[in-house]
């Protein structure tokens, strides 16, 4: 075991002066105590206090070249303040007392942790995976900045199911920016409720459109909250309903066909729910031989073609005329999967006209979704949920600095 005085300057605590530095290949120590000369003030109101009681205590430190297991040993002041009546425990400043380490080892943790598995930590530096996501979050929790909730004006909201144990959350995204703004567990009102109850009124009004999924449960909690606000239901959601009822059509066809028509049927779900700008000339040829023997399906095609065209209007008040027809027109082929999606649209004819208007798109949910799969899998978990929430909310920011 050997002193090292060139190593000093790397211990600067002020207020703590450094007694000894103890360095074997494995380990080395550094032995802090309080300079004397100075006077101990209450951290609660500044004022002069007395010192009761000297305690050893220990905290991890950033690695010394190959030597990984650094520890600084100092001498903690538990004192007393009559001026505010309260006890006091002093650590060195860059020492987190409750962590057992330096606050510039734990910054470094949390910047090992934004790019790699927090299991992989362990390989690097003597602290246990647990601790390593305990620091991660405690760094983060101070570092990162809150969402800016002045200048929302269209937020998405969606229900996410992570892991195996399919456990629910209700997920709140800046449409604009893709900023992720609440995160909470399950899909209930209060899910949602809590997220509401954070904004100011002023902020509330600020939002002009809201993005949900149509099947969701979040509607009424809307209403509630931010009744000005106009809902709408996301295009590829309406169109994904579409295909669906088109699929039920070409299903109960198929049960009807006899075995000549059903050589037409084999083989066109693709053909029949892709775009026909996307079709290859055999395809063309394959669905206009269909289209021939089966009426109903040609019916069914026309219909969902002539859907797309409600995307294009500009003005909610030509694409609702556009609705009414195009509603009709389903009616008339008495195909039900049809008939059911029409009165739902009819139904939904507002929220989905609102798309016209706002142009809401679930784009930033996908960048999400992404998003979030990638962390789970380096986070090794997602037990705690305000974790999850600051690792989701650090991708868009720089990595905290090094102290
Ligand atoms: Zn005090």
């Amino acid at each position: 075991m050997s002193s090292h005085p060139s190593l000093r300057p790397l211990y600067d605590f002020s207020g703590w002066v450094v007694q000894q530095i103890q360095v074997t290949p494995t380990i080395a120590v550094v032995k802090l105590h309080r300079d004397k000369r100075l006077n101990v003030y209450c951290p609660h109101c500044i004022r002069k206090a007395s010192v009761n009681k000297k305690v050893m205590q220990s905290a991890y430190d950033l690695p010394i070249g190959p030597v990984n297991l650094v520890q600084v040993l100092y001498e903690a002041l538990q004192g007393y303040c009559s001026g505010c009546k309260s006890y006091f425990t002093l650590h060195p400043p860059g020492i987190d007392g409750y962590a057992h380490a330096t606050k510039r080892l734990m910054h470094y943790v949390c910047r090992l942790c934004r790019f790699m598995p927090v299991n992989k930590i362990q390989v690097f530096l003597p602290i246990s995976t647990s601790t390593a996501r305990r620091w991660d979050k405690r760094i983060l929790a101070k570092y990162l900045p809150d969402p800016d909730l002045d200048k929302l004006r269209v937020i998405l909201i969606d229900e996410k199911s992570i892991g195996a144990g399919h456990q629910y959350m209700t997920v709140v995204i800046n449409g604009e920016t893709g900023e992720v703004l609440h995160l909470a567990e399950g899909k209930k009102k209060t899910s949602l409720e809590s997220f509401f109850q954070k904004l100011t009124p002023k902020q509330i009004k600020n939002i002009k459109a809201i993005g949900i999924d149509r099947a969701g449960a979040y509607k009424s909690v809307i209403r509630q909250y931010a009744p000005k606000a106009q809902i709408v239901f996301d295009k590829f959601h309406i169109v994904g309903n579409l295909n669906t009822a088109i699929d039920e059509v070409r299903r109960s066809e198929w049960r009807k066909a006899n075995k000549e028509d059903k050589q037409f049927i084999k083989g066109q779900r693709f053909n029949l729910l892709r775009n026909g700008d996307k079709l290859k000339e055999h395809q063309c040829d394959d669905l206009a031989r269909l289209f021939e023997a089966n009426e109903a399906l040609f019916q069914a095609y026309l219909l969902k073609d002539a859907f797309a065209t409600l995307w294009t209007y500009v003005r909610p008040k030509w694409a609702s005329k556009f609705l009414d027809n195009w509603i009709e027109w389903a009616k008339e082929t008495g195909l039900r999967p049809l008939i059911k999606f029409a009165k739902g649209v009819d139904r939904d004819r507002n929220e989905i006209l609102a798309w016209i208007k706002h142009r809401v798109t679930s784009a930033k949910l996908e960048a999400f979704n992404a998003t979030i799969s990638r962390i789970v899998k380096r986070a090794c978990g997602y037990r705690d949920l305000d974790y999850l929430y600051l690792k989701i909310r650090q991708e868009a920011s720089p990595p905290v600095p090094q102290l």
